[in-house]
């Protein structure tokens, strides 16, 4: 199920179908989109695909768990404000001990209007919060991560979200040469098998777009590169 609306996209990981759905119709309700995920992969998924604004992540889910679907997020730099749920005092106790920005919990069994009332609130607090830039440059090119902005030397430069992910990943590890496949599996998330034409195309278009400051190098007969500096 999903939905848009004007306050922004709400993603729901939940399993349990009756408090999903009743977590949604409160967020609705409060002019929430709201999407649910049911699986923790398909979960992670979402959150790269659609953006949401805040993620409501139960800790118990097949596929992967909401504490490794934060962390990834997390890792990604993606800050997002989540809002854990939990069944039980040992995944709390699991939760809480790590530093992985829960921006709040709830234990089961909730109130639907006070975790939507959280969801407002995690929010508020993360409105103007962003944390520090995280760049990366290499040749006259910088991105920052978490704010996915790309400037080719004093000029901010407009990518696809793909486009920005295959450059971040390469300016990540300047002089680092990665196949094709590579490229693929860990940008764009395909088996090898899916085609490597797209990851030619992808870079045509980078060039183009970041002209004379590209650091971006063809190593003939292996891959690409984003030259050091
Ligand atoms: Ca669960």
């Amino acid at each position: 199920m999903s939905s848009s609306a004007g306050r922004g996209l709400v993603l729901v990981a939940e399993d349990e179908a009756a408090i999903a759905e009743l977590a949604a119709m409160y967020l609705t309700r409060d002019g929430f989109g709201v999407h649910i995920e049911s699986d923790g992969l398909a979960a992670l998924a979402a959150v790269r695909r659609l953006r949401p604004v805040a993620v409501v992540l139960d800790i118990g889910l097949s596929g992967m768990d909401g504490i490794e679907i934060c962390k990834t997020m997390r890792t990604d730099g993606d800050w997002t404000p989540v809002l854990f749920v939990t069944a039980r005092d040992d995944e709390l106790d699991r939760l809480l001990g790590l530093e992985i920005g829960a921006d709040d919990y709830l234990t089961k069994p909730f109130s639907p209007r006070e975790l939507a009332a959280r969801v407002r609130t995690v929010l508020r607090r993360s409105a103007g919060s962003l944390p520090p830039a995280e760049t990366y440059s290499a040749g006259g090119t910088r991105v920052d991560v978490i704010r996915r902005r790309v400037w080719a030397g004093e000029a901010e430069i407009a990518l696809t979200s793909t486009e920005f992910d295959l450059l971040a990943h390469l300016l990540r590890r300047p002089g680092q040469v990665f196949t094709r496949e590579q490229l693929l599996s860990s940008v764009w998330g395909y088996s090898a098998s899916a085609g490597t034409r797209t990851v030619d195309v992808h870079i045509a278009q980078l060039r183009a777009k970041l002209g004379d400051e590209s650091p971006l190098r063809t190593v003939r007969g292996i891959g690409y590169s984003a030259d050091g500096g």
